[in-house]
């Protein structure tokens, strides 16, 4: 049994119409117009399919199909249908249009499982506006509260449990969502790489077993404005220039340790003229490793490089930090599951973590759950450009079909 690849691959353009820019890119944020017609179409698509149909409180999408009701509970498979502005075609769609797709094909074959298989699309994964990314999967699991929903507004001032109403979630069914945790037995989210691990490697797929911890903090560097023409160099204290060198020693220190990334990807002037000396530096530090110990060592190591230049330039550092999420192991017989099911498709995959944070790392934390992704030409990824060639696709589809139906006769074993 196979998927039918060139139906999904129509199926993906298909989706990908809902929000098409004038640049050939797909701007399609949870709660826009967009959003709300695609929304409508894959709950359409999957009742026609004879799918239960349940939303959440958070406006994920549930489809179940029902298995023979011989063990119970379901295997979910899924990912998020919301985009990045000018985003591509596959990241997010891929994952909930294969889902579609596999149980299309168990549907044709005439196949019921032992247990439930589950469609899911989770809202607002991509960041957005009201500040939540990953949005839809953090809620459901409980790391995102109802209070926390309440307060949420974003720039124009509208209010996301008014959002939520729209698209038939709410604040009234956020406790619902804890109910439905024991139930889900497995999860597994496909998705583009988004990097060039898999084609520096020349491998089509791989299954992920982990996803990077992400330490972010603002980082305000305090000098002296001052007359950029009357101001010798020697009696100057340039914000920007220590923030340089600051910026450059992220880097070396990443570079070198080789585990690790560290990125400075907003940075902020002031007062920002040609004829001023930047007095104020504003910037958000962030770094991201497989382990916990790794980002903390990374942190110390760059904030001592960071007194030395501080005290060299006489220049203030002040250092705030809003984000340490924690690194997320994925679950090792899920993992295990899928890596055996390739050695049976003779189809050779990677073990990898993952760098970027997915609704998987979030869904880790109520049920066994893993990842698959799919090689990414030049890595590219949240642009027009992204693309994934259906060969590839075509056996990570395959390896989580076959993933699951084994899935599905050894998950009582546990
Ligand atoms: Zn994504």
């Amino acid at each position: 049994m196979r998927i039918n690849i060139h139906r999904l691959l129509m199926d993906i353009d298909r989706y990908a119409a809902y929000g098409k820019n004038e640049y050939g890119g797909v701007t399609r944020p949870s709660f826009s117009p967009a959003d709300h017609e695609v929304r409508q179409l894959f709950i359409e698509e999957i009742t026609e399919m004879g799918m239960q149909v349940t939303i959440d409180g958070a406006a994920n999408i549930w489809g179940r199909y029902k298995g023979a009701g011989k063990k119970e509970g379901s295997i979910v498979i899924g990912s998020h249908l919301d985009s990045v502005p000018n985003g591509g075609k596959y990241d997010g769609p891929l994952g909930v249009l294969m889902a579609k797709e596999i149980v299309k094909s168990l549907i044709e074959s005439n196949i019921r499982l032992d247990h439930d298989i589950e469609i899911v699309s989770f809202t607002a994964e991509e960041s957005n506006d009201f500040n939540l990314s990953t949005f839809g999967s953090r809620s459901f699991v409980g790391r995102i509260t109802a209070e926390m929903v309440e307060g949420a507004r974003d720039l124009k001032g509208a209010r996301l449990s008014d959002e939520l109403i729209k698209v038939n979630g709410g604040l009234d069914k956020f406790g619902m969502m804890k109910n439905m945790h024991s139930e889900k037995k497995a999860f597994i989210e496909l998705h583009i790489e988004q990097g060039q691990r898999l084609e520096n490697a020349n491998i089509s797929m791989a299954v992920i077993n982990s996803v990077v911890g992400t330490y972010r903090s603002t980082v305000r560097v305090l000098g002296q404005s001052n007359h950029s023409g009357t101001t010798m160099m020697n009696d100057r204290k340039d914000a920007l220039t220590a923030a340089s060198e600051m910026i450059l020693a992220v880097e070396r220190y990443c570079s070198d340790k080789g585990n690790v990334v560290g990125t400075v990807g907003k940075l902020t002037v002031s007062p920002n003229a040609a004829n001023i000396i930047p007095g104020q530096i504003d910037f958000i530090l962030e770094v991201r490793a497989e382990k916990s110990e790794t980002i903390q060592e990374t942190v110390e190591a760059i904030q001592e490089v960071w007194r030395e230049i501080a005290t060299r330039r006489e220049v203030e550092i002040q250092q705030e930090v809003f984000l340490n999420q924690k690194p997320e192991v994925l679950d090792q017989d899920v993992v295990t599951c899928l890596v055996e099911t390739a050695k049976e498709m003779n189809e050779p995959c990677l073990i990898l973590p993952s760098m970027a944070v997915h609704d998987a790392a979030h869904m880790a934390s109520v049920t066994k759950s893993a990842m698959v992704f799919v090689k990414s030409i030049d890595g590219k990824s949240h642009c027009p450009e992204e693309y994934s060639h259906p060969d590839d696709i075509e056996k990570a589809g395959n390896l989580i079909l076959h993933g699951i139906i084994n899935l599905d006769h050894i998950l009582s074993e546990y």
